[in-house]
Formats: C-alpha cells, structure tokens, sequence
C-alpha cells in the first residue's frame, strides 16, 4: 500500500488534565470536519498549545494524518458531557480543509476515509464502528461530508477495508522525530502563526526546545513558558535554530 504519513505531536503530560484526563479504551472512530482552511499540523498545534476543554485524536489534511493525543486517552470531542460515550470511548478525527471545500478537502476526506478503514482492521472492528459527531450531540457534523452524502464516505471506507492489506508498522514506522531549537544570541519571538501576524511569547537567548520541522519557512517550536509548567507552540522566523 501507499506509505500514509502518520506525525504525532502529542499534548504534553502537564496538559492530560486540560486535553485527556481520562484514559479511555477506544470502541469506536468519531468523524468530524474542522470548519476551517488550515492544515493538519496547524490544527492539532493549536489544540494542544491552548488550553481550551476541546480536544481530538488526530487531524487529516490532503498530506498527512497528525496524532496530538493516544488512543488510551478520552478527548472532548463530541459535546456530548464529560460522561458522554462520544468523548470518552471515540477515536476523534477531524477532517482539515472543510470551511472552503475544494480539492485540498476531498484529498483530506479521502485520507481520512484511508486511515479510518486502517484503524478498523486495526482494531478489528466493522463499518459499523465509524459514527459522525451529530450522532453524540445535535451539531451538524462532519458538515461538508454529511453534504456530500454520508454513504459516499462511508462506501470510501468499505473500498479502503476491501483493498488494502493491514500495514502493522504505520504507527511506529512513519514518525517524524521530534527535532531539537536552539535559539541564537537575541531574544526570538515565537508567533501563533506563520504569517507572524500574533506574537505569543518569546524564547531566551540560547533557550532550547522541541522542534517539529519547519513550515511555510517559519520553525515550529514547542517551549516552556517562562516560569510555569505549560507548554505553548509557535512559529518563529529564525530557522537556522533547527538541528
Ligand atoms: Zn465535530
């Protein structure tokens, strides 16, 4: 089969209490669509970096899936209560790109549709197992999917089941490892966005910390917040700090 891009930036353990505070045995997958036009590694950055009750498992865009939380942790996904078997026994994923639609967004929901037939054989589960958000709470969700027709994804799903062989390995195989920042000699402003259009902190002279790589030419760090034990991630425009 196609080797699936599978990249965890996981919610740090000083945030299981916000994002995860359950551990949780997955019975089933729980569709969502993001409502925005950003991509996987944008959304599950911003999920794990603030500190809102709101969480998922993974984000698909038309490149990747991105994993910010394990699957034996519940998320707050379905608004279905802090009992709710939505949020504390659903795999949550979101499909990116759903505000505007397009290509961007098939790719992503084709993906999604490929990961999730991944996951069911997985797990050993059928076709049964795959629910959307509106079945654990009154919103209109995955929207764009539900539009499109919720057969046509779940039929994407059985072809996904039917075709391809299970791939043991994507887990542990296809990680982007997390790489390490060491800011120069000035004081490096750290923003929410690649646009740096919103400062969000700022990182010491020399400070180090984790690294997920480098998109739209900006690096993107994960680092303490001065003080404290919370964890923020951002967006600097220095990238000679990546190693
Ligand atoms: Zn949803």
């Amino acid at each position: 089969m196609m080797q699936m891009q599978i990249t965890k930036l996981l919610v740090p353990k000083e945030k299981y209490n916000i994002k995860c505070p359950y551990e949780m045995t997955p019975e089933f997958i729980v569709i969502h669509n993001t409502e925005n036009d950003a991509s996987a590694k944008a959304e599950i950055s911003y999920m794990i970096g603030n500190n809102n009750k709101v969480s998922f498992h993974c984000a698909v865009d038309d490149e990747r899936v991105v994993q910010g939380v394990e699957f034996n942790r519940n998320t707050w996904n379905a608004g279905d209560g802090s009992n709710g078997s939505g949020n504390r026994k659903g795999i949550a994923i979101e499909i990116c790109y759903s505000k505007s639609g397009g290509e961007k967004f098939q790719e992503a929901e084709r993906l999604a549709a490929e990961y999730t037939a991944i996951l069911l054989k997985k797990y050993g589960w059928g076709i049964d197992k795959v629910k959307k958000h509106q079945d654990f709470s009154g919103k209109y969700c995955p929207r764009r999917t539900l539009d499109n027709g919720w057969d046509k994804f779940i039929n994407m799903v059985k072809n996904y089941m039917k075709d391809k062989p299970i791939d043991n390995n994507i887990e542990s195989g296809s990680d982007e490892p997390v790489r390490t920042y060491q800011n120069g000699s000035t004081s490096e402003n750290v923003y929410a966005d690649t646009d740096c259009t919103k400062k969000i902190g700022s990182l010491n002279p020399r400070e180090k910390c984790d690294c997920f790589g480098i998109f739209n030419d900006r690096a993107m760090v994960r680092y303490q917040v001065d003080g404290t034990n919370n964890y923020k991630i951002g967006f600097c425009k220095w990238t000679d700090g990546v190693k």
